[in-house]
């Protein structure tokens, strides 16, 4: 890693600075295009983000018999005690406004005889889950929300910038850091900054997230002193494609809702005797049964069985996944489908309030990087993208609520100059990480840290990633370096909330303690740097 120095970083300044621009990231600048310049920050390209590849739809309430109670009911539900009741409020009330405006804005959800198609997933008490061309619901969101924001004239673009770090001096944010191939760094100075960088799968061997999810936003926020907060919930979806050479591609639980069923290598369909709910029990319940049988046999997957459902009906519902399936060789109408768990959505992230405040004034978090309460301990599915419409409006609206005037010169510059240690290497002697760092860092976070975790594993977890606890505080000069600090941060984040959560609960399973419950039941664990508190705030 080598010397940069704040002398050659050029500054500019703008109202309000979103970094990220996935449905959360999005939906909060488009909130904020009356009120001044926004600047959306990406480091890809747009679209490419979680939110463009969600397949199975956006929870949201209709119409009845379903109702805003039932709605709030189960995300509660599936939270476990741990969701914030005054969240879930908002999430369920808030949803059905924004989503209606957002079909306002050209999203075209899938319809049949005129009526919205609403589908039911598991753990919702009603069919209540809106798609779009059958499983490319992210896709068609993304569509409308970019022509939307793309159409406004205050909302400007920064593309393949990566966001190195935030910058904060005398208790405020300020603005950020930006690093990229052709322009070097630059610093962005502004009244408020949004934090929309999406989820931390990468962490993982096996994700079903992009590559841009490495967890940069959490990261950012804790080196910047933000709370950090439930990083212990990390949710495993049940099914991602398990073929050699091909991405953890997702395959929706719709599949199992029209019938799916999973088998072991004896061809056994064993759902039932996990759970009476079979294939349709929660997230965390199929993920836990599919790596039980994949230990027990040895095995590294199991299998999806489509083949006894009507091929066009699977074709026609089902057109992404039929096609991706195809591309690697599978044709999911007549073959068993190769699926093992992936690890799928951060529940954890800076925490924030329910106008997406985190404990920083001038930066706020909406989407997968925020941690506002509503998931708990276990996500309701389909409730993210509601979440990052809800949650990135509010963010957008308190942004600019709360940010009247504009930036001294003088102050930006002494905020850059404290946040040197990330831009000059003048306190580093740190050599690059071998090359096999990542690898061995999702292996270990995948085997020790995963699905099924305890003290032990958790421990030995623990032990690798302080062998690079001392690049989570290093200089960085390239975006793949900087992804590195943030994994490894991201990683001792999660493996320190795991093992200060002794006992399990919901997407958290201790195998040194399979009991709900005990003193920490209804308290969440947070982190906040330099001092690294840990421990259960109540
Ligand atoms: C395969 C898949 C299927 C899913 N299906 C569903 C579903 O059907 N329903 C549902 O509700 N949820 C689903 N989810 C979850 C949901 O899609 C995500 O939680 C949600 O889209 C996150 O939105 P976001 O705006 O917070 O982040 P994202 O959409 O991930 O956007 C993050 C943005 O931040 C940018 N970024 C990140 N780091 C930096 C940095 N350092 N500098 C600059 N830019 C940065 C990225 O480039 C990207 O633009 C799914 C997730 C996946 C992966």
């Amino acid at each position: 890693m080598t010397s940069l120095s704040i002398d050659d970083v050029p500054m500019e300044f703008t109202d309000y600075l979103v970094i990220g621009s996935g449905i959360a990231g999005l939906r909060a600048a488009i909130e904020l295009a009356p009120y001044g310049r926004v600047l959306i920050v990406n480091k890809g390209n747009p679209p490419e983000s979680a939110s463009e590849y969600a397949q199975g739809g956006i929870a949201v309430v209709l119409e009845p018999p379903d109702s805003i109670e039932a709605h709030r009911s189960d995300t509660l539900l599936a939270g476990k005690g741990l969701g914030r009741p005054d969240a879930v409020e908002i999430l369920v009330k808030e949803g059905p406004g924004r989503v209606e405006e957002l079909i306002r804005w050209g999203a075209r959800f899938d319809r049949e005889h005129g009526h919205y198609i609403l589908a039911k997933e598991a753990a919702h008490s009603h069919a209540r889950i809106l798609r779009a061309r059958g499983d490319a619901t992210g896709t068609e969101i993304m569509r409308a929300l970019l022509d939307k924001a793309r159409a406004l004239r205050s909302v400007e673009w920064l593309v393949r910038h990566f966001t190195a770090d935030l910058i904060v001096a005398e208790n405020r944010c300020m603005g950020a850091v930006l690093l990229s191939d052709s322009n070097g760094l630059r610093a962005i100075g502004a009244k408020a900054v949004i934090l929309a960088t999406g989820g931390a799968g990468q962490v993982y061997l096996r994700t079903t997230n992009p590559p841009v999810a490495t967890g940069d936003g959490i990261a950012m926020a804790y080196r910047a002193g933000g709370i950090v907060e439930d990083m212990e919930f990390v949710q495993f979806h049940p099914t991602a494609l398990a073929v050699a050479d091909a991405p953890a591609f997702l395959l929706t639980e719709a599949l199992r809702g029209e019938g799916a069923i999973l088998r072991n290598h004896r061809g056994e369909a064993f759902m039932k005797r996990y759970d009476p709910a079979a294939e349709l029990a929660t997230r965390d319940v199929v993920s836990r049964a599919i790596w039980q049988e994949m230990q027990s046999e040895k095995v590294p997957h199991v299998f999806l069985d489509v083949s006894h459902l009507n091929p066009d009906f699977v074709r026609e519902r089902f057109p992404t996944i039929t096609r991706t399936c195809l591309r690697y060789g599978l044709d999911i109408t007549k073959a068993l489908i190769p699926v093992s768990p992936s690890a799928h959505f951060i529940i954890g992230g800076a925490r924030t309030s329910v106008d997406g405040a985190t404990s920083i004034p001038g930066l706020f978090a909406a989407g997968e990087v925020a941690c506002n309460g509503i998931h708990g301990a276990n996500r309701l599915a389909s409730n993210s993208l509601l979440e990052g419409l809800v949650f990135g409006a509010r963010a957008g609206r308190a942004a600019a609520a709360a940010s009247s005037s504009g930036i001294e010169n003088s102050k930006f510059l002494t905020a850059l100059a404290r946040i040197q240690p990330p831009l000059s290497s003048g306190s580093s002697s740190i050599p690059d990480p071998p090359g096999s760092a990542l690898a061995q860092l999702k292996e270990a976070m995948w085997n020790w840290a995963g699905i099924v975790r305890d003290q032990d594993s958790l421990t030995k977890a623990l032990k690798l990633l302080k062998t690079w606890e001392p690049y989570t505080t290093a200089p960085v000069d390239s975006k793949s370096g900087g992804e590195f600090r943030n994994l490894v941060t991201v990683a001792l984040l999660i493996v320190r909330a795991a093992l200060c959560r002794e006992n399990s609960i919901g997407v958290h399973y201790r195998s040194d303690d399979p009991r709900p419950g005990g003193p920490s039941e209804n308290r969440h664990v947070a982190f906040r740097w330099p001092d690294r508190t840990e421990g259960y705030l109540s």
